[in-house]
């Protein structure tokens, strides 16, 4: 599959699916870093994960909290794939997962979009170990708390909010029905863009 570079907000994404991916994220405010670091791995493998999501506040942590000191910043590693991972891609993520230990490393398959819909879905790996079934992504309607469900189907009762424990973790929250459809809408001009203020 041929992937088009794509510029958003400043920075030079490797495809189209990873700009959307970085909207959806912006949208939720989550903030990420895009490549921020290569991994050497056994056998001499480079490799560097598309994304890192970091909780830096209670109310937006993407998937963990560090129980030790839960206001810390807690590293999470993403890397972006149009369709399920080649068995070398799924080597890197799980080599990686292992060599972070009790770190998340994740696999976020297809566009973005409600999860379990047309194949896309999130796949957990955990010191080495890989989560059997797609996940998705989904919100507390109460306090707006984001993490990954344990659900493995949209009809799955949902797990109560972590946080604030006085909600069920929904899929369709307002802000996640929003983000994913202006990440799908999101239309990215030519880079480079030649002045701040043009707009198609
Ligand atoms: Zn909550």
């Amino acid at each position: 599959m041929q992937s088009i570079q794509t510029f958003y907000n400043g920075t030079y994404y490797r495809s189209r699916l990873e700009a959307r991916w970085a909207v959806f994220f912006d949208e939720m405010k989550i903030p990420f870093e895009y490549e921020p670091k290569a991994f050497k791995l056994k056998d001499k493998y480079t490799y560097i994960p598309d994304f890192c999501l970091l909780s830096s506040s209670p109310d937006t942590v993407p998937t963990q909290v560090d129980p030790h000191s839960p206001h810390q910043p807690v590293a999470v590693w993403i890397e972006v794939k149009p369709k399920n991972p080649t068995n070398k891609e799924a080597w890197k993520v799980e080599t990686l997962s292992r060599q972070l230990p009790e770190t998340e490393v994740f696999f976020f398959i297809g566009q973005p979009t409600k999860p379990f819909a047309s194949g896309h879905g999130i796949l957990k790996f955990l010191n080495g170990e890989v989560h059997p079934l797609k996940q998705g992504m989904v919100q507390c309607p109460k306090c707006g708390y984001i993490g990954i469900s344990t659900a493995t189907q949209i009809t799955d009762e949902q797990d109560f909010c972590p946080d604030c424990q006085d909600a069920t973790l929904s899929f369709e929250t307002e802000q996640l029905t929003f983000a994913y459809a202006t990440a799908q809408a999101t239309v990215f001009p030519d880079p480079p863009i030649p002045h701040e203020d043009t707009h198609e």
